[in-house]
């Protein structure tokens, strides 16, 4: 927990959407609804672990019901506290608001530590979780809606689905009570890679203005730029690999739980990984130097710097130390109000959480449609797609009485499968609200960094839903 400020995360949370309110001219009262957590679950439940029964504490919170149903991941650690939950629920909504997709904001927590528990017992933990959820009317396709988060995964996913099917057999759009998935089990293709993707799409949006990225002192593009990441879990490691095979930058450093390593030279993610799996550490890694604390990842000399861990690490006492000229939070609050003060000051351009890391919430958004449709995407249209696309090169070669090589066929001629309209339709969502965003920073007096420009987005958003519904004048 931060010593930044008294109430740490959430009161940075909350810091910060106050900033934002200041400038925002809604109403008063208005603001304050959009501020609270509606409804906080709070529960504890006994499981039997060997022989001793374990009495364990959980939390599903949802911040705003302005939109059904709730969503959010459900996170495992031995951290989880109520005000973490509320802090990440409410950045859910906010979240959600920003890229439009049609939620309201929620988030669950199960104070267990995953590393040291066995299989079996975390699946006892999940699915009497879910159970109290279902006790207590807090899952459901249409009520509130899981994901994975910070020490879960797909695996625990398909529990809570097949807890949630036990229980609700009967429902026809029962698969869509939870996201994240394993694809063969109503999951989507694309979904595991999805924040980090979102994360790198966010990113080639945001250098490619030739003026913001001038006042940094860069150059526009992905290519060449040099990245540390903090962090190696499912968000840190796919968005490594996609900066370095897609967007062609340099990843120097990559810290994780055990230390941190650096190489000028760049640092190949699918290698490290595979050395971390056979090793059981990122240490050591070849052609790398260690680093004695993991911390100084943050500290690293770099263009852009992405903490994808935990909250909070970047705080007062190490801000003036941060080196990068860009900061992409792809963790949930990474930096605390205090310390983006700092940062602000030292002209590094920070893209904040609630607008880089929602492309899992997107991605889960378009698994949901395809559970309620009990269809992939696609199906209906890619051969005829395909056979549209192949008349037209045939008539071009007719016209012009030449062939089109196979490889140029085939890319010119291919339907769109799943993975492609997953990746396409995150994109777009990833690059129409960074241009929202930037417009309110250039347009809207007063308002001087994204984060407060990415929250009067969501405001602005959040505000018409409640105004249309005659709540609010
Ligand atoms: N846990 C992820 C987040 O913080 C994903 C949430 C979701 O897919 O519902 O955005």
């Amino acid at each position: 927990m931060s010593k930044d400020n008294h109430g740490g995360f959430l009161a940075s949370v909350n810091r910060n959407f106050d900033k934002a309110a200041a400038v925002s001219n809604l109403p008063e009262g208005l603001l304050a609804q959009i501020k609270e957590c509606n409804s906080v679950y709070q529960m504890r439940f006994p499981v039997k672990i060997g022989n001793d029964y374990k009495v364990i504490e959980a939390y599903r919170v949802q911040h705003s019901h302005h939109r059904l149903p709730t969503k959010g991941g459900i996170r495992y650690s031995q951290k989880v506290n109520q005000d973490e939950v509320m802090a990440l629920a409410s950045l859910m909504t906010y979240k959600c608001a920003i890229v439009d997709v049609p939620f309201g904001g929620a988030k669950g927590g199960v104070k267990i530590s995953p590393r040291e528990m066995t299989v079996p017992q975390l699946q006892k933990i999940t699915r009497r979780y879910t159970a109290e959820l279902i006790r207590k009317n807090f899952i459901g396709p249409g009520i509130d809606v899981p994901a994975p988060d910070y020490g879960t995964g797909s695996r625990e996913m398909a529990w809570i689905l097949d807890t949630y099917l036990s229980f609700k057999g009967g429902e026809i759009d029962a698969a869509g009570c939870v996201t994240g998935k394993p694809v063969h089990q109503n999951g989507i293709q694309g979904r595991t890679e999805a924040t980090g993707r979102g994360v790198y799409y966010a990113l080639k949006e945001a250098v490619s203005y030739k003026d913001d990225m001038a006042a940094l002192g860069l150059e526009t593009g992905m290519e060449g730029k040099t990245i540390a990441i903090q962090g190696l879990g499912n968000v840190g490691y796919h968005t490594g690999v996609i900066c370095q095979e897609e967007g062609g930058s340099i990843i120097v450093s990559v810290a994780e739980y055990e230390g941190a390593i650096y190489n000028k030279k760049g640092i190949d993610i699918k290698a490290l990984f595979k050395h971390r799996k056979e090793t059981g550490s990122i240490l050591d890694f070849p052609g790398a130097k260690n680093m004695k604390q993991r911390k100084r990842v943050l500290e690293v000399d770099c263009d852009i710097l992405i903490p994808a861990a935990l909250e909070s690490q970047i705080r007062v006492d190490n801000a003036h130390k941060v080196k990068a000229k860009i900061v992409a939070e792809a963790a949930n609050g990474p930096i605390t109000a205090e310390a983006e003060e700092i940062l602000l000051k030292m002209g590094v351009m920070i893209l904040p959480d609630m607008y880089v890391n929602a492309g899992g919430v997107t991605v889960s958004y378009f698994e949901w449609l395809k559970n309620l449709s009990h269809m992939r995407f696609g199906r209906m249209e890619k051969r005829f797609n395909q056979n549209t696309y192949l008349n037209l090169v045939g008539l071009v070669e007719r016209l012009t009485g030449k062939t089109i090589g196979v490889k140029e066929r085939n890319l010119l001629t291919k339907g769109a499968d799943e993975i492609d309209l997953v990746r396409s339709g995150l994109e777009e969502t990833m690059i129409t609200s960074y241009r929202q965003i930037r417009t309110i920073l250039k347009k809207r007096k007063k308002i001087e960094d994204l984060r407060t420009a990415a929250f009067i987005s969501a405001l602005d958003k959040i505000s018409s839903d409640y105004m249309a519904l005659g709540i609010f004048p």
